[in-house]
């Protein structure tokens, strides 16, 4: 650190096709990332996220001046019917989303893994913004308990590290545990499910650990008990039991067709 508080590091970064280890001057305020943040209370929060995973309506996270989740290296899918977003993105941004909904398209990054829509630090189209951004919240990672990826997600990581919730009533303590509970088996029992159920990615399981919490309070599973039976299959039962109820619950809002209808 030198003595105007700043922290000089060393970073790898591509450079057209080549994989280049170069000493570059990164300057990282640490006092920003070292400071805790204030998410609230955790019920609250937690029923707002699932209201916003059921109905397709976005979060209200209060970023700041953040904007790690825009320079993290996501590819950003965007569903056909977001037709004000795709009216505001160049074309040649967009291609195919391999194995999803006919004509769902991706939003790729550059070679530093920003959003190209990324202009001076802001999102260009903030108020037309895709769905996805909208609805992407970091305090998730804190709420499972878990890291957003790998290297590309660290600035994700460090700043959902930084969150704290609140639990001024006791069910606000038991459905955080319940979160944590739930990713964490979901990652040691993963062989236990069908191939596929459990995500390899970490937002797509933070999101399941949401959407299937509550098979956890009934069971009453500790998210810090190492010895979990991945032969347990009332547990796996009920998790899948608990994901088809939401996605069922889901559908009632965006109709047969998986647009939305309302
Ligand atoms: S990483 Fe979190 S705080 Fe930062 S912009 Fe994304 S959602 Fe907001
Ligand atoms: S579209 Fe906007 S909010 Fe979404 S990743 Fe790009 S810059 Fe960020």
């Amino acid at each position: 650190m030198t003595s105007d508080g700043y922290l000089r590091t060393n970073r790898t970064f591509f450079h057209g096709e080549n994989l280049l280890s170069v000493a570059v001057s990164m300057d990282t305020k640490l006092d920003t990332e070292c400071s805790t943040l204030q998410a609230g209370s955790f019920s609250i929060w937690l029923g707002r996220l699932r209201k916003a995973l059921r109905t397709g309506t976005g979060m209200a996270v209060p970023c700041g001046t953040c904007t790690a989740c825009c320079r993290s290296s996501y590819f950003i899918h965007i569903k056909p019917d977001e037709i004000e977003t795709l009216k505001r993105i160049d074309r040649a941004l967009l291609f195919p989303a391999p194995g999803r909904a006919k004509g769902t398209l991706l939003l790729g990054y550059d070679e530093k893994g920003c959003c190209p829509l990324l202009i001076n630090g802001a999102c260009s189209i903030y108020k037309y913004r895709p769905l996805t951004c909208r609805t992407y919240d970091c305090r998730i990672f804190s709420a499972a308990g878990i890291a957003a990826g790998g290297e590309d997600k660290q600035q994700i990581t460090q700043q959902a590290r930084r969150w704290r919730f609140s639990y001024p009533a006791k069910r606000d303590r038991y459905q955080h545990e319940a979160v944590r509970a739930a990713a964490s088996f979901l990652q040691k029992a993963a062989e236990s499910f069908p191939a596929g159920f459990v995500p390899g990615n970490a937002g797509e399981l933070a999101v399941l650990a949401v959407k299937v919490f509550g098979v956890f309070i009934k069971y009453g599973y500790d998210a810090d008990n190492l010895a979990y039976p991945s032969a347990d299959h009332r547990i796996v039962k009920a998790v899948i039991a608990a994901l088809e109820k939401f996605e069922k619950s889901k559908s009632a809002y965006y109709g047969p067709s998986g647009m939305r209808s309302r």
